[in-house]
């Protein structure tokens, strides 16, 4: 039996303290806060999608980075064997649409209470609201860590200290201080899934608008790098939402690199253009006499009327019935392609993941152990890893923690 520390209190700390107890170790966690889990209680809008049953090829396509990384730990516990461990630990979980796997009473506080159960079953300690200073290393070799005045020994130290979004719950980079400080590379970090800023004014006026079943395009100099169907939601500032979180992933290489980046969005992808164009024919020929400004309550939302009109180059008040092939090919366009500038990116606050992370060429994939110090291992967030929404990111989050604490010898 050995000691093994965690640092770090979140869903990847909390499972390989879970499994390195189970392993016979004596395990201690270290977490900052005054309770577990305080990120993993707001995952999924307070739901916790736990983890996504798609099969491993359907669940591989949705991570966006190191796959081949993170082959091993998802082998060794995959999205399966998270249901079965909790199941098994006594919480029943329930399939959504897309394999989404939540818990059955739709309460991440029961996740967490579960998870706590079997730390205490397991005998693992919990030294709460003790922030860790720094790892403790000797010749190579993990020794332990550093709190305020003291410093703790141990055989070995699990790093599970997450990213740097919603700093709030207590993820602030700290990882990636301690890893840079004792030899580590960390790649470059960016705030991931998370809503866009757009340049046009406009924007503000259709805050609060949703948008289900419209397809978006993103460029970025011209060249499509993301395509995705869904919803969408209006900010003060630009847009989020499902395929707007998603695409942000997309966008992170290109920002601050590239000119231009633009999104368009297709209103009626359900319409080719010409059956839009019939669409609006007919509407037209319902209402002949209105003005134009009054004659788009059918086809759209009322709060993208005002801006549609001013768009489209026709006059607001003129005749339905004088409104030209051409224009209405204009309209058509603009439907089809209503087309945003990206300004940048939303900041970490608002980010659900972070992109980029401890090196993985620096961690063994088989047991994430250091190849740089003896007995130190990296799980979660930290690493650079990262996936779409839909429970991805909290399996990189169990299987590599959980392949973490069964590697301790
Ligand atoms: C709003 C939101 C919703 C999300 N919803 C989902 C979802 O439904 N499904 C999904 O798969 N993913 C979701 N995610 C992502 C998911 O929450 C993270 O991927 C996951 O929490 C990462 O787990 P982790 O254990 O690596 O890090 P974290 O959860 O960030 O935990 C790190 C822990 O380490 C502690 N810590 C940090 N530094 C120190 C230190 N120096 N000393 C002691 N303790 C320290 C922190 O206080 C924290 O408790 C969501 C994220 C957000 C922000």
């Amino acid at each position: 039996m050995s000691k093994v520390i965690v640092v770090g209190g979140g869903p990847s700390g909390i499972i390989a303290a879970i499994a390195a107890a189970e392993m016979g170790h004596a395990v201690e966690i270290y977490e900052k806060n005054e309770k577990l889990g305080k990120k993993l209680y707001i995952t999924g809008k307070g739901r916790c999608n736990i983890t996504n049953e798609s099969d491993k090829d359907n669940f591989f396509e949705q991570l966006c980075s190191n796959k081949k990384f993170f082959y091993s730990s998802f082998n060794k516990f995959n999205n399966i064997d998270t249901i079965n461990f909790f199941n098994n630990i006594g919480l029943k979980t329930k399939k959504e649409r897309g394999n989404r796997i939540f818990p059955a009473t739709n309460k991440s506080s029961d996740v967490i209470s579960a998870l706590n159960k079997q730390l205490k079953l397991l005998n693992v300690k919990i030294k709460y609201n003790t922030e860790v200073k720094s790892i403790f290393v000797e010749d190579n070799i993990v020794k332990g860590i550093k709190i305020m005045n003291e410093t703790i020994l141990s055989d070995s130290v699990i790093i599970a200290t997450g990213g740097l979004s919603y700093p709030l719950t207590g993820s602030t980079g700290d990882g990636y201080k301690f890893a840079k400080e004792i030899g580590h590379r960390v790649t470059e970090l960016n705030p991931s899934l998370v809503p866009i800023h757009v340049k046009e004014e406009y924007i503000k006026d259709l805050m609060g608008l949703s948008l289900k079943n419209i397809n978006i395009n993103i460029f970025a100099n011209n060249k499509k790098i993301y395509e995705e169907f869904g919803e969408l939601i209006f900010t003060h500032f630009g847009l989020s939402g499902p395929v707007i979180l998603s695409g942000s992933s997309y966008i992170v290489p290109y920002i601050n690199k590239t000119n231009s980046i633009k999104i368009a969005i297709d209103l009626k992808p359900a319409l080719t253009k010409e059956q839009l164009d019939n669409r609006i024919l007919r509407d037209f020929d319902e209402v002949k006499n209105k003005d134009f400004k009054n004659s788009l309550d059918k086809l759209l939302p009322s709060k993208l009327i005002q801006p549609i009109v001013e768009l489209s180059g026709i006059n607001a008040d003129k005749k339905v019935n004088e409104i030209t092939k051409i224009e209405r090919n204009n309209l058509v366009e603009l439907l089809k392609n209503l087309t945003f500038t990206i300004t940048k990116l939303a900041d970490y606050n608002q980010a659900v993941i972070t992109k980029g992370g401890i090196n993985i060429k620096e961690i063994n994939p088989s047991t994430m152990e250091s190849k740089i110090i003896k007995n130190l291992y990296f799980v979660g967030e930290v690493l650079d890893l990262d996936a779409l929404t839909g429970g991805y990111n909290l399996q990189i989050a169990w299987s590599t923690g959980h392949l973490a604490g069964s590697s301790i010898e």
